[in-house]
């Protein structure tokens, strides 16, 4: 996934799940960016699904 703030590309799993202790939620899916430390949301299975059409195309 890429940052929305710094567009920095990382995993999901190399983000930072900083929202297990958020008061509000029993763990919200929020990812940090592990550059920047802005709060993505997680891309959807849509999402993802779609971008491996395209790259299926691409080559
Ligand atoms: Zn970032």
């Amino acid at each position: 996934m890429r940052c929305g703030f710094c567009g920095y590309e990382f995993k999901e799993e190399e983000g930072i799940q900083g929202c297990k202790n958020c008061p509000m939620t029993s763990g919200c899916k929020m990812v940090k960016c592990p550059r920047c430390n802005y709060e993505n949301a997680p891309e959807p299975l849509l999402v993802k699904g779609i971008k491996k059409l395209f790259k299926k195309k691409e080559h």
